[in-house]
């Protein structure tokens, strides 16, 4: 895989796109943290192109304190934020920005209906706003239950109701789909694709699948520092393995490593693969399906 090395890089930046509303981060040399210990280190980027931008790496690499301190809820320790135009050490403010934590909360004592209620207030959204997102997220049945009552797929839906209160441009959404059944999160999905038509999205999630349809560009981070910043499509896997799921001359396939139903093959690129391919026809497997294996993306998980 072609890795752009973190500390210290120069600033990567993602070209603008068509049909850009001028919304623009830029981020300098940025290290924030915890009690006075750096978990960021020297991380840079520029977005300046609406899209989504997944937010890739393992538990720990630092994507919640990069959206905390992006949010201004962690103050830097060095380096700088500019985010619209507005240079800061201190993160964006509600003014810029929608900041969706991973972890769902409505303040004690609220009805669902009542913490939106204030948090329009805060974000300057009007009663109609709250209608709107009531709709919206499907809260009909839980605007009167206390946030407490709730499940955890029917926090995260009101918390997400939060988010589309008022239109901001920018949205640091950590982990957004977790908890949520699959046709939840499919909407969920749907309603973030369509803000990116316009807005800068960055989008923090485990689920691989989730981060290949809906990424556009990947934004990892190890050990506090950027890993990869660019275009999925030019993610390249460290390893290039097919899996088939056939049939016959079982001793040829028996030679094979087992993943499910597939039997595994590590070739050096796609351009082998008809060879591989005609080969074992020829020694009489049948082959039913093959498809490529390896998800780029599971490298920057390590
Ligand atoms: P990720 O979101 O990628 O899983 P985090 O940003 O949550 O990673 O955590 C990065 C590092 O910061 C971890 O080593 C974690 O233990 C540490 N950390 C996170 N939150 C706190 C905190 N409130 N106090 C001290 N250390 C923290």
């Amino acid at each position: 895989m072609e890795m752009r090395s973190g500390s210290p890089a120069p600033a990567p930046t993602v070209p603008p796109g068509s049909g850009t509303d001028g919304h623009r981060i830029v981020v300098r040399d940025l290290s924030s943290g915890y009690h006075g210990t750096r978990v960021l280190r020297s991380v840079s980027f520029t977005i300046e192109e609406p899209a989504i931008y997944v937010v890739l790496g393992a538990n720990g690499a630092g994507k919640t304190t990069l959206f905390r301190t992006l949010a201004g809820i962690l103050p830097a320790y060095s380096g700088s934020i500019e985010i619209d135009g507005e240079t800061t050490r201190e993160g964006g403010s509600g003014r810029h920005l929608q900041y969706l934590s991973h972890i769902d909360g409505f303040p004690d004592g609220f009805t669902v209906e009542e913490a939106l209620r204030f948090y329009a207030t805060v974000q300057g959204a009007s009663e109609p706003d709250v209608a709107r997102v009531v709709r919206l997220l499907d809260l009909g049945e839980l605007r009167g239950r206390f946030f407490s009552e709730l499940s955890q797929g029917q926090r995260k839906r009101a918390s997400i109701a939060r988010i589309f209160l008022q239109e901001r441009g920018i949205y640091l959404l950590d982990e957004p789909t977790s908890n949520l059944d699959p046709k939840l999160a499919r909407e969920i999905r749907d309603l973030v694709l369509g803000l990116s038509r316009h807005d800068v999205i960055l989008y923090s999630s485990h689920n691989l699948f989730e981060a290949k349809e809906i990424g556009k560009y990947v934004l990892a981070l190890k050990n506090g520092q950027v890993e990869y910043f660019g275009l999925l499509s030019d993610l390249r896997p460290k390893k290039y393995v097919v899996g088939i799921r056939a049939t016959g001359a079982e001793g040829i396939l028996a030679a094979l490593t087992k993943k499910g139903d597939y039997y595994l093959q590590e070739l050096a690129g796609p351009e082998e693969v008809p060879k591989f391919l005609n080969e074992l026809v020829a020694r009489g497997v049948q082959i039913r399906e093959i498809k490529e294996m390896e998800n780029p993306m599971e490298d920057l998980f390590t």
